[in-house]
């Protein structure tokens, strides 16, 4: 007998006649009544079964907000982009497999052959590698523009422009940009705004609330928080926008796992303890390292002295774990050493968890002379903040 998708307490026994071969295909009961959990349960599926033929032909109907096929949703599913709308402030979120996945899926819905998009210059790298070799490759043209432009934006705009990413601190080198200014001279045009919100998550800033037409994270970082899970998520306040990015995702087949979800789910009730922590930590091993002979430059927005403070302060409510500095002696051998000396800072890419972390990167590369030697980046964990500020004094007396 099938059974209804719309009836959990179905009985697991079918019928006393039928096989045990027969009886143990059948699905064994759903949510047992009088049973309640502060955990969200986990649903595993690929078939959704339906009770009649006009139901099942009827099932795109749901496809946005129900139960299709598995590639379009579990209650699981829908449980973790319900509380990353919340977290938006508002709004529908689609879930992708990696962050970078979520930037994907923003070009994929947006882009055609002979369209242009502007990038910051300091754009997540893979972000500007997809959108350069992989929408290059089919007809779309980009410009990168300088962090720090603001509504001068206007001034690039081509008649085919059609879309401008943000990114608010940028990766590695932590410049602010004016997102509110953007969207404005975008929107004055026509253009659309998307932000890369991964560093300071909607508990930081809230791109959708200055008008940014899509939000998305990289769950993989703060969300996810535990260093074991890759997801991303695109976030909108606008419901066409919500049903054409879930379109696109299905036509690209982009699908993430129940149990993928569940963890994402365990981060989010912590994600603000954490992330408190994270920063105000952050915040006192930033002011350490500013004070320290060894160091020549730190980047940290929200560090008073920090060339985009003003901005941070303006617009953010939080900062995250996530800085960067160079040492006064620039060299790879000096950083080999300062890195090899760490014993709580591991070394290692993708930032967000519970341990801290530190990464070396190239500075960009332009004539100007300040700007050759590496970048040294540091993820600060949930450890004891002591402990941390005796490691990094401790590795850079060496
Ligand atoms: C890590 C990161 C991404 C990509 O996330 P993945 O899940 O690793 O693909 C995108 N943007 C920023 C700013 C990131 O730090």
């Amino acid at each position: 007998m099938p059974t209804s998708n719309a009836d959990p307490s179905r009985d697991s026994s079918p019928d006393s006649s039928t096989d045990i071969a027969t009886q143990l295909v059948q699905p064994a009961q759903g949510l047992p009544a009088g049973f309640a959990s502060l955990s969200q349960g986990v649903f595993h599926a690929s078939t959704i079964v339906f009770p009649d033929v006009a139901s099942f032909l009827a099932r795109q109907n749901q496809a946005y907000d129900g139960y299709s096929y598995g590639q379009n949703g579990t209650p699981t599913h829908y449980a973790l982009t319900g509380k990353l709308a919340e977290l938006e402030g508002g709004g529908k979120t689609v879930l992708v497999p990696t962050g970078l996945a979520a930037a994907v899926l923003v070009n994929s819905m947006l882009l055609s052959a002979g369209d242009h998009v502007l990038l910051p210059e300091t754009v997540y790298g893979p972000t500007l590698e997809m959108t350069q070799a992989l929408f290059g490759k089919w007809g779309v043209t980009c410009t990168l523009y300088p962090n720090d432009i603001a509504a001068d934006i206007s001034k690039l705009f081509q008649p085919r422009t059609r879309l401008v990413w943000t990114e608010s601190p940028s990766s590695n080198t932590l410049e602010m940009q004016d997102v509110p200014a953007i969207v404005k001279a975008a929107h004055a045009q026509g253009i659309l705004v998307a932000m890369d919100n991964t560093w300071a998550t909607p508990l930081g800033f809230r791109p959708l609330d200055v008008g940014v037409d899509f939000s998305i994270q990289a769950l993989t970082k703060y969300v996810g928080g535990h260093s074991d899970l890759l997801m991303g998520a695109v976030s909108t306040r606008d419901e066409k926008t919500y049903q054409d990015l879930r379109d696109t995702a299905e036509l690209i087949g982009y699908y993430v796992a129940s149990d993928e979800c569940f963890l994402a789910l365990r981060g989010l009730p912590t994600m603000a303890l954490r992330m408190e922590r994270q920063f105000s930590s952050a915040l006192r091993i930033a002011r350490f390292l500013q004070d320290h002979a060894a160091v020549a430059s730190i980047h940290y927005p929200p560090l008073e002295s920090d060339t985009y403070h003003c901005l941070w302060k303006r617009d953010f409510k939080l900062g995250s774990g996530l800085l960067s500095f160079t040492l006064k002696n620039n060299t790879l051998p000096a950083i080999e050493d300062f890195v090899a000396a760490l014993k709580l800072f591991t070394l290692g890419n993708s930032w967000g968890g519970v341990h801290s972390l530190v990464a070396v990167a190239p500075l960009r590369k332009t004539e100007d002379a300040s700007d050759q030697g590496w970048l040294i980046r540091l993820h600060v964990g949930v450890e004891d903040v002591n402990d941390l500020l005796n490691d990094l004094g401790r590795a850079l007396s060496v």
